[in-house]
Protein backbone atom coordinates (compact mmCIF):
# COMPACT_ATOMS: atom_id res chain seq x y z
CA UNK A 1 0.00 0.00 0.00
CA UNK A 2 1.23 3.89 -0.79
CA UNK A 3 2.15 5.48 2.16
CA UNK A 4 2.56 8.95 2.90
CA UNK A 5 3.57 11.31 5.72
CA UNK A 6 2.20 14.90 6.02
CA UNK A 7 4.41 16.98 7.91
CA UNK A 8 2.05 20.56 9.01
CA UNK A 9 -1.04 17.70 8.50
CA UNK A 10 -2.68 20.00 10.88
CA UNK A 11 -2.37 23.39 8.85
CA UNK A 12 -4.02 24.70 6.52
CA UNK A 13 -2.48 23.50 3.19
CA UNK A 14 -1.30 19.99 4.79
CA UNK A 15 -4.60 18.88 6.14
CA UNK A 16 -6.28 19.75 2.49
CA UNK A 17 -3.01 17.38 1.41
CA UNK A 18 -4.02 15.04 3.78
CA UNK A 19 -7.38 14.63 2.59
CA UNK A 20 -6.68 14.39 -0.96
CA UNK A 21 -3.78 11.86 -0.48
CA UNK A 22 -6.61 9.78 1.40
CA UNK A 23 -9.24 10.20 -1.70
CA UNK A 24 -6.11 8.19 -3.23
CA UNK A 25 -5.99 5.66 -1.64
CA UNK A 26 -2.57 5.87 0.36
CA UNK A 27 -2.08 5.36 4.34
CA UNK A 28 -1.42 8.52 5.55
CA UNK A 29 0.19 9.80 8.71
CA UNK A 30 -0.16 13.49 9.88
CA UNK A 31 2.32 15.38 12.39
CA UNK A 32 2.19 18.83 13.58
CA UNK A 33 1.89 20.51 16.73
CA UNK A 34 -2.21 20.74 16.57
CA UNK A 35 -4.76 19.04 15.21
CA UNK A 36 -6.78 20.92 11.97
CA UNK A 37 -8.72 23.71 13.32
CA UNK A 38 -12.03 23.43 11.07
CA UNK A 39 -12.26 19.86 10.78
CA UNK A 40 -11.76 16.40 11.76
CA UNK A 41 -8.16 14.38 10.36
CA UNK A 42 -8.94 12.63 7.29
CA UNK A 43 -5.01 10.70 8.57
CA UNK A 44 -4.89 7.14 9.47
CA UNK A 45 -2.37 8.03 12.11
CA UNK A 46 -1.69 11.95 13.71
CA UNK A 47 1.04 12.63 15.77
CA UNK A 48 0.77 15.42 17.63
CA UNK A 49 4.61 16.34 18.02
CA UNK A 50 7.17 19.19 17.45
CA UNK A 51 9.63 18.70 14.36
CA UNK A 52 11.91 20.88 16.42
CA UNK A 53 12.55 17.78 18.22
CA UNK A 54 14.77 15.27 17.09
CA UNK A 55 12.97 12.58 19.02
CA UNK A 56 9.62 13.12 17.24
CA UNK A 57 11.60 12.98 14.33
CA UNK A 58 12.87 9.64 14.88
CA UNK A 59 9.41 8.56 15.49
CA UNK A 60 7.28 9.63 12.81
CA UNK A 61 9.70 9.16 10.29
CA UNK A 62 10.52 5.35 10.97
CA UNK A 63 9.62 3.53 7.60
CA UNK A 64 10.33 4.23 4.02
CA UNK A 65 6.82 6.00 3.31
CA UNK A 66 6.39 6.58 -0.85
CA UNK A 67 5.84 10.55 -0.62
CA UNK A 68 6.76 13.12 2.27
CA UNK A 69 5.47 16.38 2.45
CA UNK A 70 7.15 18.88 4.84
CA UNK A 71 4.73 21.77 4.99
CA UNK A 72 5.77 22.47 8.50
CA UNK A 73 6.85 25.93 9.19
CA UNK A 74 6.61 28.91 11.45
CA UNK A 75 4.60 31.12 9.61
CA UNK A 76 1.62 33.59 8.93
CA UNK A 77 0.17 36.77 6.67
CA UNK A 78 2.15 40.54 6.47
CA UNK A 79 0.75 41.24 9.90
CA UNK A 80 3.18 38.12 11.39
CA UNK A 81 6.13 38.15 9.27
CA UNK A 82 6.43 41.76 8.00
CA UNK A 83 6.46 43.61 11.27
CA UNK A 84 10.12 42.13 12.62
CA UNK A 85 8.84 41.12 15.78
CA UNK A 86 8.76 37.10 15.33
CA UNK A 87 11.91 37.15 12.78
CA UNK A 88 14.26 34.96 15.23
CA UNK A 89 11.17 32.40 16.24
CA UNK A 90 10.15 32.10 12.41
CA UNK A 91 14.14 31.59 11.08
CA UNK A 92 14.94 29.19 14.17
CA UNK A 93 11.51 27.34 14.34
CA UNK A 94 11.47 26.52 10.49
CA UNK A 95 14.88 25.51 9.92
CA UNK A 96 15.57 23.36 12.61
CA UNK A 97 12.38 21.93 11.42
CA UNK A 98 13.58 21.75 7.80
CA UNK A 99 17.37 20.37 9.41
CA UNK A 100 15.78 17.86 11.08
CA UNK A 101 13.21 16.22 8.60
CA UNK A 102 15.67 16.16 5.41
CA UNK A 103 18.60 14.28 7.73
CA UNK A 104 16.03 11.61 9.24
CA UNK A 105 14.49 11.36 5.49
CA UNK A 106 18.10 10.34 4.41
CA UNK A 107 19.18 8.49 7.17
CA UNK A 108 15.75 6.44 6.30
CA UNK A 109 16.80 5.85 2.94
CA UNK A 110 13.54 8.22 1.58
CA UNK A 111 14.29 9.25 -1.65
CA UNK A 112 11.93 12.36 -2.14
CA UNK A 113 10.52 15.07 -0.03
CA UNK A 114 8.55 17.85 -1.06
CA UNK A 115 9.62 21.28 0.30
CA UNK A 116 7.39 23.99 0.14
CA UNK A 117 9.22 27.09 -0.52
CA UNK A 118 7.43 30.59 -1.08
CA UNK A 119 7.36 33.37 -3.11
CA UNK A 120 8.47 35.46 -0.45
CA UNK A 121 12.18 34.45 -1.09
CA UNK A 122 11.94 36.71 -4.18
CA UNK A 123 14.74 39.82 -4.71
CA UNK A 124 12.82 42.82 -2.98
CA UNK A 125 14.35 44.95 -6.15
CA UNK A 126 12.14 42.80 -8.97
CA UNK A 127 9.14 43.80 -7.00
CA UNK A 128 8.81 47.04 -6.72
CA UNK A 129 6.81 47.89 -9.67
CA UNK A 130 2.92 46.67 -8.77
CA UNK A 131 2.52 46.61 -12.88
CA UNK A 132 5.12 44.18 -13.44
CA UNK A 133 7.04 42.54 -10.89
CA UNK A 134 9.75 39.44 -11.82
CA UNK A 135 9.11 36.35 -10.35
CA UNK A 136 10.44 34.25 -12.63
CA UNK A 137 12.58 31.48 -10.68
CA UNK A 138 15.80 32.10 -12.32
CA UNK A 139 15.79 35.58 -10.58
CA UNK A 140 16.04 34.32 -7.38
CA UNK A 141 19.87 35.44 -7.10
CA UNK A 142 21.09 38.13 -6.35
CA UNK A 143 19.14 37.14 -3.35
CA UNK A 144 17.57 39.95 -1.42
CA UNK A 145 14.43 38.91 -0.39
CA UNK A 146 11.95 41.46 2.06
CA UNK A 147 11.95 39.33 5.08
CA UNK A 148 13.42 36.93 7.55
CA UNK A 149 11.24 34.36 6.51
CA UNK A 150 11.57 34.70 3.06
CA UNK A 151 15.94 34.12 3.69
CA UNK A 152 14.62 30.70 5.45
CA UNK A 153 12.77 29.50 2.90
CA UNK A 154 15.80 30.24 0.62
CA UNK A 155 18.33 28.25 3.05
CA UNK A 156 16.08 25.33 3.24
CA UNK A 157 15.28 25.08 -0.82
CA UNK A 158 18.93 24.77 -1.00
CA UNK A 159 19.32 22.69 1.86
CA UNK A 160 17.13 20.18 0.30
CA UNK A 161 18.44 20.55 -3.36
CA UNK A 162 22.13 20.05 -1.40
CA UNK A 163 20.52 16.34 -0.06
CA UNK A 164 20.16 15.73 -3.84
CA UNK A 165 23.52 16.11 -4.30
CA UNK A 166 25.48 15.15 -2.32
CA UNK A 167 23.29 12.14 -0.73
CA UNK A 168 21.28 11.33 -3.52
CA UNK A 169 17.85 11.99 -3.17
CA UNK A 170 15.38 13.32 -5.41
CA UNK A 171 13.50 15.78 -2.88
CA UNK A 172 11.35 18.55 -4.98
CA UNK A 173 11.08 22.04 -4.23
CA UNK A 174 8.05 24.58 -4.81
CA UNK A 175 7.50 28.22 -4.38
CA UNK A 176 4.25 28.84 -3.19
CA UNK A 177 2.30 31.64 -4.21
CA UNK A 178 -0.45 33.09 -1.42
CA UNK A 179 -2.70 30.14 -1.10
CA UNK A 180 -5.89 30.43 -0.22
CA UNK A 181 -9.99 28.94 0.63
CA UNK A 182 -11.72 27.44 3.16
CA UNK A 183 -10.27 25.70 6.26
CA UNK A 184 -7.46 28.91 5.86
CA UNK A 185 -6.99 30.76 9.35
CA UNK A 186 -9.29 33.75 8.76
CA UNK A 187 -8.72 35.56 12.02
CA UNK A 188 -6.04 36.20 15.07
CA UNK A 189 -3.16 37.60 13.33
CA UNK A 190 -2.06 34.95 10.81
CA UNK A 191 -4.29 35.44 8.64
CA UNK A 192 -3.53 36.38 5.10
CA UNK A 193 -5.19 38.60 2.67
CA UNK A 194 -7.90 37.13 1.15
CA UNK A 195 -8.98 35.38 4.36
CA UNK A 196 -8.65 38.61 6.32
CA UNK A 197 -10.77 40.63 3.32
CA UNK A 198 -13.68 38.12 3.56
CA UNK A 199 -13.53 38.43 6.48
CA UNK A 200 -13.80 42.43 7.28
CA UNK A 201 -16.51 42.56 4.78
CA UNK A 202 -18.76 40.00 5.94
CA UNK A 203 -18.66 41.56 9.41
CA UNK A 204 -18.72 45.15 8.05
CA UNK A 205 -22.63 46.25 6.88
CA UNK A 206 -23.80 47.09 3.70
CA UNK A 207 -22.25 51.12 2.61
CA UNK A 208 -19.76 50.16 5.89
CA UNK A 209 -16.29 50.88 5.66
CA UNK A 210 -13.56 48.85 6.47
CA UNK A 211 -9.66 49.14 6.82
CA UNK A 212 -7.14 48.31 4.49
CA UNK A 213 -3.33 48.02 4.96
CA UNK A 214 -1.21 50.90 2.92
CA UNK A 215 -2.64 52.26 -0.42
CA UNK A 216 -4.52 49.33 -1.82
CA UNK A 217 -2.27 49.59 -4.96
CA UNK A 218 0.24 46.66 -4.07
CA UNK A 219 -0.39 43.54 -6.39
CA UNK A 220 -0.72 40.10 -5.64
CA UNK A 221 -2.12 36.80 -7.00
CA UNK A 222 -3.31 34.34 -5.25
CA UNK A 223 -3.94 30.65 -5.77
CA UNK A 224 -7.43 28.46 -5.01
CA UNK A 225 -6.09 25.60 -2.67
CA UNK A 226 -7.10 22.54 -5.09
CA UNK A 227 -4.90 24.30 -7.12
CA UNK A 228 -2.08 23.99 -5.23
CA UNK A 229 -2.56 20.46 -4.00
CA UNK A 230 -3.02 19.44 -8.12
CA UNK A 231 0.73 21.01 -8.52
CA UNK A 232 2.47 19.49 -5.27
CA UNK A 233 1.16 16.17 -6.27
CA UNK A 234 2.06 16.33 -10.07
CA UNK A 235 5.35 18.24 -9.24
CA UNK A 236 6.12 15.39 -6.69
CA UNK A 237 5.53 12.46 -9.12
CA UNK A 238 7.82 14.45 -11.61
CA UNK A 239 11.05 14.08 -12.79
CA UNK A 240 11.83 17.85 -12.27
CA UNK A 241 13.42 18.96 -9.09
CA UNK A 242 12.62 22.37 -9.67
CA UNK A 243 12.54 25.26 -7.26
CA UNK A 244 9.22 25.52 -9.40
CA UNK A 245 6.43 28.69 -8.81
CA UNK A 246 3.56 27.24 -7.91
CA UNK A 247 1.04 29.67 -8.30
CA UNK A 248 -1.55 32.46 -10.12
CA UNK A 249 -1.07 34.64 -12.47
CA UNK A 250 -4.10 36.44 -12.24
CA UNK A 251 -2.94 39.51 -10.75
CA UNK A 252 -4.36 42.37 -8.84
CA UNK A 253 -4.49 44.90 -6.59
CA UNK A 254 -5.72 44.40 -3.02
CA UNK A 255 -8.37 47.59 -3.72
CA UNK A 256 -9.31 45.19 -6.78
CA UNK A 257 -9.47 42.26 -4.40
CA UNK A 258 -11.48 43.82 -2.00
CA UNK A 259 -14.02 45.26 -4.63
CA UNK A 260 -14.14 41.30 -5.50
CA UNK A 261 -15.12 40.21 -1.94
CA UNK A 262 -17.94 42.87 -1.92
CA UNK A 263 -19.76 42.15 -4.87
CA UNK A 264 -19.76 38.39 -3.48
CA UNK A 265 -21.20 39.68 -0.43
CA UNK A 266 -23.63 41.82 -2.10
CA UNK A 267 -22.59 44.54 -0.62
CA UNK A 268 -20.64 48.32 -1.14
CA UNK A 269 -18.00 48.45 0.89
CA UNK A 270 -15.69 51.90 1.35
CA UNK A 271 -11.98 51.47 2.15
CA UNK A 272 -10.16 53.18 4.63
CA UNK A 273 -6.19 52.86 3.85
CA UNK A 274 -4.06 52.77 6.85
CA UNK A 275 -0.50 52.47 7.45
CA UNK A 276 0.12 48.94 8.12
CA UNK A 277 3.10 45.90 6.86
CA UNK A 278 2.55 45.49 3.14
CA UNK A 279 5.58 43.43 2.31
CA UNK A 280 6.54 43.93 -1.40
CA UNK A 281 4.77 46.41 -3.64
CA UNK A 282 4.30 44.16 -6.84
CA UNK A 283 4.15 39.78 -6.87
CA UNK A 284 2.86 37.91 -9.18
CA UNK A 285 3.55 33.93 -10.26
CA UNK A 286 5.40 33.40 -13.76
CA UNK A 287 4.08 29.91 -15.13
CA UNK A 288 6.41 29.55 -18.13
CA UNK A 289 8.40 26.90 -16.18
CA UNK A 290 5.71 24.87 -14.69
CA UNK A 291 4.09 24.90 -17.55
CA UNK A 292 7.27 23.98 -19.56
CA UNK A 293 8.59 21.17 -17.22
CA UNK A 294 5.33 19.56 -16.12
CA UNK A 295 2.70 20.21 -19.05
CA UNK A 296 0.13 21.95 -16.38
CA UNK A 297 -0.30 25.04 -14.54
CA UNK A 298 -3.69 26.39 -12.59
CA UNK A 299 -6.61 27.86 -14.55
CA UNK A 300 -9.26 27.72 -11.76
CA UNK A 301 -10.14 31.97 -11.76
CA UNK A 302 -9.88 33.51 -8.60
CA UNK A 303 -13.53 34.93 -8.30
CA UNK A 304 -14.58 31.44 -8.12
CA UNK A 305 -12.42 30.62 -5.57
CA UNK A 306 -13.39 33.60 -3.28
CA UNK A 307 -16.89 32.81 -3.07
CA UNK A 308 -16.07 29.63 -2.01
CA UNK A 309 -13.62 31.02 0.94
CA UNK A 310 -16.22 33.92 1.36
CA UNK A 311 -19.02 31.75 2.30
CA UNK A 312 -16.83 29.46 4.27
CA UNK A 313 -15.87 32.39 6.11
CA UNK A 314 -19.49 33.52 6.65
CA UNK A 315 -20.59 30.18 8.25
CA UNK A 316 -17.32 30.80 10.64
CA UNK A 317 -18.75 34.09 12.03
CA UNK A 318 -21.84 32.58 11.88
CA UNK A 319 -20.67 30.02 14.90
CA UNK A 320 -18.55 32.48 16.50
CA UNK A 321 -21.29 35.14 17.40
CA UNK A 322 -19.23 36.54 20.24
CA UNK A 323 -16.71 37.80 17.63
CA UNK A 324 -19.33 39.27 15.45
CA UNK A 325 -20.01 41.43 17.97
CA UNK A 326 -16.87 42.56 17.84
CA UNK A 327 -17.03 43.60 14.65
P1 LIG B 1 -0.08 26.69 8.27
O1 LIG B 1 0.53 27.61 9.27
O2 LIG B 1 -1.55 26.53 8.23
O3 LIG B 1 0.56 25.24 8.41
C1 LIG B 1 1.84 25.02 8.91
C2 LIG B 1 1.69 24.01 10.01
O4 LIG B 1 3.00 23.72 10.55
C3 LIG B 1 0.84 24.50 11.19
O5 LIG B 1 -0.27 23.65 11.39
C4 LIG B 1 1.78 24.46 12.37
O6 LIG B 1 1.17 24.06 13.60
C5 LIG B 1 2.81 23.44 11.92
N1 LIG B 1 4.04 23.59 12.66
C6 LIG B 1 4.72 24.73 12.94
N2 LIG B 1 5.78 24.47 13.69
C7 LIG B 1 5.79 23.12 13.89
C8 LIG B 1 6.65 22.25 14.61
N3 LIG B 1 7.72 22.73 15.26
N4 LIG B 1 6.36 20.93 14.62
C9 LIG B 1 5.27 20.44 13.96
N5 LIG B 1 4.42 21.24 13.27
C10 LIG B 1 4.69 22.56 13.24
O7 LIG B 1 0.48 27.16 6.85
P2 LIG B 1 0.07 26.72 5.38
O8 LIG B 1 -0.57 27.89 4.75
O9 LIG B 1 -0.64 25.43 5.41
O10 LIG B 1 1.49 26.55 4.71
C11 LIG B 1 2.12 25.28 4.57
C12 LIG B 1 3.52 25.50 4.00
O11 LIG B 1 3.46 26.22 2.77
C13 LIG B 1 4.44 26.31 4.93
O12 LIG B 1 5.74 25.80 4.84
C14 LIG B 1 4.40 27.69 4.32
O13 LIG B 1 5.56 28.44 4.62
C15 LIG B 1 4.29 27.36 2.85
N6 LIG B 1 3.69 28.47 2.09
C16 LIG B 1 2.38 28.76 2.24
C17 LIG B 1 1.82 29.81 1.53
C18 LIG B 1 0.38 30.17 1.68
O14 LIG B 1 -0.06 31.13 1.05
N7 LIG B 1 -0.41 29.48 2.48
C19 LIG B 1 2.61 30.57 0.65
C20 LIG B 1 3.95 30.24 0.53
C21 LIG B 1 4.49 29.18 1.23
Amino acid sequence: MKSALVCGGGGFIGSHLVKRLKSEGFWVRAVDMKFPEFSETHADDFVVGDLREQQVCDRVIDRGFTEVYQLAADMGGAGYIFTGEHDADIMHNSATINLNVADRCMKRNIKRVFYSSSACMYPAYNQENPDDPKCSEDSAYPAAPDSEYGWEKLFSERLFLAYNRNHGMSNRVARYHNIFGPEGTWTGGKEKAPAAICRKVAYAKNGGEIEIWGDGLQTRSFLYIDECLEGTIRLTRSGFEGPVNIGSQEMVTINRLVDMVSEIAGKTIHKNHISGPTGVRGRNSDNRLIEQKLGWKPTKSLYAGLEKTYEWIERQIGRNVPEASKA
